[in-house]
């Protein structure tokens, strides 16, 4: 029974560890671009970084998943 709450103690505080560094990492992206931009993707709309958008052939931006590289 002892070794059952040291496993429990040991596992919340990797998950907690886990968050923490979640939390930290996206506290030094935004400080590492404060100023990001984010546009719609032409094809569904949806709102992304402009890092992440890709630009077409037609000088328009879309997101990952339509891609014209990428097969439907
Ligand atoms: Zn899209």
């Amino acid at each position: 029974m002892k070794l059952f709450i040291l496993l429990v103690v040991v596992l919340l505080f990797v998950i907690w560890k886990k968050y923490q560094k979640r939390l930290g990492e996206q506290d030094s992206q935004d400080a590492a671009s404060p100023a990001r931009e984010l546009l719609p993707c032409s094809v569904c709309g949806v709102h992304a970084d402009k890092a992440s958008l890709s630009l077409t052939t037609q000088g328009r931006y879309v997101c990952v998943q339509h891609r014209e590289d990428r097969p439907h």
